[in-house]
């Protein structure tokens, strides 16, 4: 990595973390070891959609899942939506998925299947913003791009003791970010910080014992590495309540479409009363018949509000529905519906029930 541009202290940083990431870089799926040929732009892209707010853990079997069935971005645009939908189930924050589909159309259809290689070229994509566009144009075509997921976040601002709160204090983390990201080698030195703060510069008990910036770290000096990066104070998630229904007839149950937009838009799911802010979990039920009701089976939390669900269960030997977007499902293959894990979790418990 050429680092003779940068001031002392930063350039011991960078050769620093460039030397740890040669001899202990994570082995990943959708990686090129430290210093070798470019990975494939279709599977840095991938896995950066599938890593927003989403850990490396989770991410390794959808990542193998995916580029298995679809082992080129043209083969993931000629897919059915419905399908990328379904092989997503259980990621979560499934607008992901529409806009990875999305995006795989627009690159095959107006690009030749070739992703652009700027930073500013890749903002314009579907589900790509300012942190991923960085991360693709670095990491996948070596561009010198400054590259601040939450991880570098902690550990530079730790490095430089930044003690301005967030998201204010985003501005001089991602500065201080730049002034240690070398010419050479962005991708890497990005990848480099990334496992840093994954596996040394923790949240909780950072190993400062075996990092290799311990010297130049202000946070160390001062003692106080788990007060940075300085979070804003925490409000109290609001609580929702929502019923979901159970209609069951020969060992098959109800399955609807979610509506194609808002969260989880386009999933397959059981069919319920919208959930939305307001609603008190009392919904009339889908159709008259024999309704026993289970209280509070299911918490599930957002990013802003969480979830508290009853689920009313009707179960009969011959139901009528007469909505086009209901499917019967067979319950010995609800596995294969995809589910969000909402309504997973809502099944799972179900099914328990009855044993
Ligand atoms: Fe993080 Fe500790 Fe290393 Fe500082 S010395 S960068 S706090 S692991």
């Amino acid at each position: 990595m050429a680092v003779d541009s940068l001031p002392a202290t930063a350039r011991k940083i960078t050769a620093n973390i460039g030397a740890h990431y040669v001899d202990k870089a994570r082995i990943l799926p959708w990686r090129s070891p430290p210093g070798s040929n470019l990975p494939d732009p279709y599977h840095v892209w991938l896995s950066e959609i599938m890593l927003q707010q989403t850990t490396v853990g989770a991410v390794k079997s959808y990542f193998e899942k995916f580029t298995r069935r679809w082992p080129t971005v043209q083969d993931l645009a000629r897919a059915d939506e419905a399908d990328v939908m379904a092989a997503w189930a259980g990621l979560g924050y499934y607008a992901r998925a529409r806009n990875l589909h999305k995006c795989a159309v627009d690159v095959t259809e107006k690009m030749n299947g070739i992703f652009p290689r700027k930073e500013s070229e890749l903002l314009g994509l579907p589900g790509v913003g300012a942190y991923t566009a960085a991360a693709i144009a670095a990491i996948a075509f070596g561009e010198r791009a400054v590259v601040v997921d939450a991880n570098i976040e902690r550990l530079v601002a730790r490095l430089f003791a930044i003690d301005t709160p967030l998201p204010k204090g985003k501005t001089e983390i991602r500065a201080a970010m730049d002034a240690i990201t070398p010419k050479q080698g962005a991708g890497d030195f990005a990848q480099a910080c990334m496992d840093m703060g994954a596996t040394i510069c923790t949240s909780k008990n950072p190993k400062c014992d075996i990092c290799p910036v311990q010297k130049q770290c202000a946070a160390h000096a001062l003692g106080t590495m788990e007060y940075f990066p300085v979070k804003p104070a925490k409000r109290a998630k609001p609580v929702r309540r929502a019923r979901f229904f159970w209609i069951e007839q020969q060992d098959r149950i109800l399955l609807a479409t979610r509506p194609p937009k808002g969260m989880l838009g386009g999933m397959r799911a059981l069919p319920d009363d919208g959930w939305a802010a307001g609603n008190d979990g009392h919904a009339t039920p889908p159709m008259a018949g024999e309704w026993r009701v289970h209280d509070n089976i299911v918490q599930h939390s957002f990013t802003h509000f969480s979830l508290e669900v009853d689920l009313a269960v009707y179960q009969d030997e011959k139901i009528v529905t007469n909505s086009d977007d209901n499917i019967w499902w067979a319950l010995d293959d609800i596995a294969e519906a995809g589910l969000p894990t909402l309504y997973a979790k809502a099944v799972k418990w179900k099914l328990k029930e009855e044993i």
